[in-house]
C-alpha cells in the first residue's frame, strides 16, 4: 500500500498550497476531503457559462505581494473590483462608507462636510473608547450609517446584538472621505478566470500528491493516519478534538441558489440587504464577477443569484465563520493546548485554527507552514 509524507486532511485552500509546497521539496501528500469536490469554500461550479461561488462570494483580495504572484501562478485573475451596494428599505448607498455614501445619508458635498458631520455625531454618542461592535461603528462613521447601513446587517450575519460582538469585525470595512467604491484596501485584487475550482485544481496537479474525495477523516481515522508520517488537519479543531471540551460557536450560511432566465436581475455582484427585516444578507449575482461574459467575451442570456442566509452553526452543519468573541477565545486555547501535544499534527487553515482569515490570509500561513516543515 502507498506511503506518504503527509496526509493533508482538506482540499481546501490551506490544504492545496501545503500540499504543492511540499511536493517541490519532494515530499508526497494524500489530501482528503469530505465533499465530493476540492477546492474548500472557495469551489465554483459553471451554470450556463457562469462560474457559481457555490460556498458564498469570493473576491481575491491582498497587499501581499508574495501571495499575490503565488497565485497568478496558478490562475490569470481578471481586474475585478468588489463594490457592493446596500439596499435598505429600497434606498441604495455605496459601499464601503464613502463619499457618495455620505452624499446619500445627509446631502454633504465636501469630505470637510462629511468629517464635520461624522464628528457631531461621535461626540453626541459620547464614546471615547469603544468596547463593542457598535461602539466602534458609531466612533467611525456615526449613528446614521450604523443604524441604517450596520446594525440589522450585523445582527443577520452574526444571530447577536452590535454591543456583544467584538470591535475588530467591523475595522475589516474601509471608511473613506474620498469617492472611492473599492470595497477593500488592497494592492490587488480580482477574479481568478475560469474560476477558483480550476486554480486549486492547478495547485494540485504534481505527480507527488494524490487526492480523494469523498473521505472524512473521523470515519477512518485510524486507517487513514497510518498513511502518513504527519498530518495537517484544516477541519475545525474542536471536530478533531470530539468537542470533548464543548462546542466552539461557528456562524453557518444557507445559499438559496436561482437559474434565472434574464440576462440582468440587480446589475451588481453583490447587494446587500441592510435593514434587519429581510430574511437574507445578501444577493450576490454570480456572472458579475466576470462582467457578465463568458470566456470567450460574449454577452450571457440567463443569470445565477444566490441568496444568503446567516445562522447559528448546529453540529453536523456546515460551519463558516468562527465566532471570535471572548467566550470562544478561552474555549480555543484549550483546544490549542491539547493541538501543541499532538507531534504529528499541523492544525492549519480557517477553521483548523479558528480565525476569520481571508483567502491571502490562508495561503501566507500555508506558505510559512510549508517553508517551516
Ligand atoms: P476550507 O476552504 O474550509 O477547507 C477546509 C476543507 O476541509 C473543506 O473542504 C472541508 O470539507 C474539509 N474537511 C473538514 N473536515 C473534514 C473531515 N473530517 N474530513 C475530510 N475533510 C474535511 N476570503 C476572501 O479572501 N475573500 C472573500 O471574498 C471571502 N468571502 C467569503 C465568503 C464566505 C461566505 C466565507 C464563509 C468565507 C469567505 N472568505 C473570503 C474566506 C475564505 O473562504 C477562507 O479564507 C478560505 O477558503 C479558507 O481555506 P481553508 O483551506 O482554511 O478552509
Ligand atoms: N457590515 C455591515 N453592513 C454591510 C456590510 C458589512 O454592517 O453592508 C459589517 C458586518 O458586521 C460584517 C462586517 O461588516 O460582519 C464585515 O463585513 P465583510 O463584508 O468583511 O464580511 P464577510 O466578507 O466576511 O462576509
Amino acid at each position: 500500500m502507498a506511503h506518504y509524507d503527509y496526509l493533508i486532511v482538506g482540499a481546501g485552500l490551506y490544504g492545496a498550497v501545503f500540499a504543492r509546497e511540499m511536493a517541490k521539496k519532494g515530499k508526497t501528500s494524500l489530501v482528503i476531503d469530505k465533499r465530493p469536490h476540492i477546492a474548500g469554500n472557495v469551489y465554483t461550479e459553471k451554470v450556463e457559462g457562469i462560474n457559481v461561488h457555490v460556498y458564498g462570494a469570493h473576491i481575491f483580495h491582498t497587499n501581499n505581494k508574495e501571495v499575490w504572484d503565488y497565485v497568478n501562478t496558478y490562475a490569470t485573475f481578471n481586474r475585478f473590483t468588489n463594490s457592493p451596494v446596500a439596499n435598505y428599505h429600497g434606498e441604495l448607498y455605496s459601499l464601503p462608507f464613502n463619499m457618495y455614501t455620505f452624499n446619500k445619508m445627509w446631502g454633504v458635498v465636501t469630505p470637510e462636510e462629511a468629517a464635520a458631520k461624522i464628528a457631531e455625531q461621535r461626540a453626541a454618542a459620547g464614546i471615547t473608547e469603544p468596547r463593542n461592535l457598535e461602539e466602534q461603528a458609531i466612533s467611525l462613521v456615526g449613528t446614521d450609517i450604523y443604524e441604517k447601513l450596520i446594525k440589522g446587517y450585523t445582527q443577520k450575519q452574526w444571530g447577536r446584538a452590535c454591543t456583544e460582538l467584538p470591535a475588530f469585525i467591523i475595522k475589516r470595512l474601509p471608511v473613506r472621505l474620498t469617492f472611492d467604491n473599492n470595497y477593500f484596501n488592497a494592492l490587488y485584487q480580482g477574479i481568478p478566470v475560469g474560476g477558483y475550482t480550476q486554480m486549486v485544481a492547478n495547485m494540485l496537479d504534481d505527480p507527488h500528491i494524490t487526492v480523494q474525495l469523498g473521505t472524512d477523516y473521523f470515519d477512518d481515522r485510524e486507517r487513514l493516519n497510518g498513511l502518513a508520517d504527519r498530518v495537517v488537519y484544516t477541519g475545525p479543531i474542536d471536530a478533531y478534538f470530539g468537542y470533548q471540551l464543548g462546542y466552539l460557536q461557528y456562524r453557518s450560511v444557507r445559499f438559496e441558489t436561482e437559474l434565472l432566465d434574464q440576462p440582468n436581475f440587480q446589475g451588481n455582484a453583490a447587494v446587500n440587504y441592510t435593514d434587519a427585516e429581510t430574511p437574507w444578507t445578501r444577493i450576490i449575482e454570480h456572472k458579475w464577477f466576470e462582467f457578465g461574459k463568458d470566456e470567450n467575451g460574449n454577452d450571457l442570456p440567463k443569470t445565477v443569484i444566490s441568496r444568503e442566509y446567516s445562522s447559528e452553526w448546529q453540529p453536523g452543519g456546515e460551519p463558516y465563520y468562527p465566532v471570535n468573541d471572548e467566550k470562544n477565545g478561552e474555549l480555543l486555547k484549550q483546544y490549542q493546548a491539547l493541538a501543541a501535544k499532538e507531534e504529528k499534527v499541523l492544525f492549519g487553515g480557517r477553521l483548523g485554527e479558528y480565525k476569520y482569515y481571508d483567502m491571502d490570509q490562508v495561503i501566507a500561513q500555508a506558505l510559512r507552514a510549508a517553508a517551516q516543515a
